[in-house]
């Protein structure tokens, strides 16, 4: 690591954030963050067990009912200030996202800004947080409804995107008047740690906001949801452990948000403008190196068109710099780790196996680091993993269409319902499109759909609730009804 790497590692708390103050995990217990580029170890952060995570709980529950009389301006205040400081440590942040994560500095700019931007726009929801009073059928009876903060929330975020996924939830969190215990992804602890030195800079009170980094997040959600103090749980990550955690929190009934896997289609109609489809399928594809829960994962495309299309989408997928994330130069960094690139290696072979022919790519790059070439493929038959499974990775599948009622049946035959991108010039082609697909949300002649002031969420296997937008922060208010008699 150069001077600034090493510093901007060295200024991250590794500890513990429990009631406020930064502790150790009991007997001095360590996990080791890498950097995906080089598999060298960054820096050692506390590994805490279910016994740490319940004193979280505790400091949670404890500051829940002061966080929730703060007046909303003050908790609005606190959320702008660490908008700001986010801002401010822009370049610092996004480079310690890089050595940890490994997405071009580019990129990890973006993710800082948009991450950012969930403190700026629940900031402004705060102050907005309304009932009703209206007059019941029968005359007599007024009714009068309130919303109140849900109470602590336990907020688990994945590694792809390791600060934004953070901001999403604590900020409407925040903003309700919930305290909340976030525990990170094991790979990418460090953006966190350092966004929770930062909302305390800003002012959050002592236990509102609490930190568990772990190597057993099993043990440490089941002690968690286990308890009834507990009383809401935000999860981001993949559908397999999201259907686990809606079990566990049966117990003790918890309000639930799931955002969860995708299987993007991105259909291009023949009358799209192909150089708006070659964009947003680029976008949408190599964004995160793939690794989002909105790349697109299908390509589809009209049989007209596909061979043009393939051939300038694997001329583009061929000119970007793989490089370490840190190299300012570099377009696509390494994936996550070495299970990352055993996946796409398998989905790859799967595909080739069942007759598909790769146009550019289709191979790991060198030894050192996780890095996989950009790769455009041909002929994937519907019946390959790649069709199915999420592939997380810069793998670009086109498929070919004859009819719209083709691609809208192959678009929706999935398990999820994230996100669909759709180009077309016709604007009644694209809103009978945007009518038939079973998705939360659609980019038209764009490949990117994340905004803070927009509901984020999906349908069927990918989850349910919304983050962001004025839906983001009824995720944690709860509505209570008085019936008032005038009688
Ligand atoms: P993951 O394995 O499900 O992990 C997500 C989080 O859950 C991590 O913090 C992880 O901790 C924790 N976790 C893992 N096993 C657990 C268990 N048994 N009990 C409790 N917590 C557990 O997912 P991932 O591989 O990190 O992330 C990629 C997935 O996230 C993809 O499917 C992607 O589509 C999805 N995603 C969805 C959205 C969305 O908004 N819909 C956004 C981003 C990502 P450890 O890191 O310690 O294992």
């Amino acid at each position: 690591m150069n001077g600034a790497e090493i510093s901007v590692v060295a200024g991250v708390p590794k500890g513990l954030l429990i009631g406020g103050e930064w502790v150790e995990a009991a007997g001095g217990a360590q996990l080791a963050v890498e950097n995906p580029a080089n598999s060298e170890v960054l820096a050692m952060v506390a590994d805490a067990g279910p016994a740490e995570a319940l004193e979280a709980l505790a400091a949670a529950s404890r500051a829940q009912a002061g966080w929730a009389k703060t007046p909303p301006r003050t908790r609005a205040e606190i959320l702008r200030a660490a908008f700001e400081e986010i801002m401010r440590r822009q370049e610092e942040l996004s480079l310690l996202m890089t050595l940890e994560m490994g997405k071009p500095l580019a990129e990890s700019r973006g993710e800082v800004a948009y991450a950012a931007e969930f403190f700026r726009w629940f900031s402004e929801e705060a102050v907005r947080i309304n009932g009703d009073f209206y007059i019941s059928p029968d005359g007599n009876t007024r009714v009068l409804t309130t919303r109140a903060p849900v109470g602590p929330s336990l907020l688990i975020t994945p590694w792809n995107f390791p600060l934004a996924m953070g901001t999403r939830k604590i900020g409407p969190a925040l903003a309700a008047g919930c305290t909340v215990v976030l525990k990170p992804a094991k790979q990418t602890p460090l953006c966190s740690l350092a966004l929770a030195g930062i909302l305390i800079g800003a002012g959050v009170p002592k236990g509102v906001v609490n930190v568990i980094t772990t190597s057993n997040p099993a043990a440490v959600t089941e002690a968690l949801v286990g308890d009834d103090r507990l009383r809401k749980l935000s999860f981001t990550g993949s559908t397999e452990v999201g259907r686990e955690l809606m079990a566990k929190s049966s117990q003790h009934l918890l309000r639930l948000s799931m955002e969860l896997g995708g299987n993007a289609p991105l259909i291009v109609f023949e009358d799209a403008d192909l150089d708006k489809a070659v964009d947003g399928a680029m976008l949408a594809k190599m964004r995160n190196m793939g690794e989002a829960c909105t790349a697109a994962n299908r390509i589809m495309v009209h049989r007209s068109i596909a061979g043009e299309f393939s051939l300038r989408l694997g001329e583009r997928m061929e000119r970007l710099k793989v490089a370490e994330g840190t190299d300012p130069t570099a377009e696509v960094g390494p994936l996550i780790d070495q299970a990352a690139v055993s996946k796409v290696t398998a989905l790859v072979a799967d595909a080739l196996g069942h007759g598909a022919e790769v146009v550019v790519g289709g191979s790991r790059i060198g030894d050192r680091g996780y890095f996989f070439a950009p790769t455009v493929i041909r002929g994937v038959p519907r019946h390959s993993r790649m069709f199915s499974e999420e592939i997380f990775g810069p793998i670009a599948p086109v498929y070919e269409f004859d009819s719209d009622a083709e691609a809208i049946e192959m678009a929706n035959s999935t398990s999820y319902g994230l996100v669909a991108y759709i180009f077309t010039e016709s604007f009644s082609r694209a809103h009978r499109t945007i009518e038939a697909l079973d998705t939360g949300m659609i980019g038209v002649n764009q490949g990117f759909v994340s905004n803070a002031a927009a509901p984020f969420g999906g349908v069927k296997h990918s989850g349910f609730g919304r983050e962001g937008g004025f839906e983001g922060i009824h995720e944690y208010l709860t509505v209570k009804y008085a019936a008032l008699n005038l009688g």
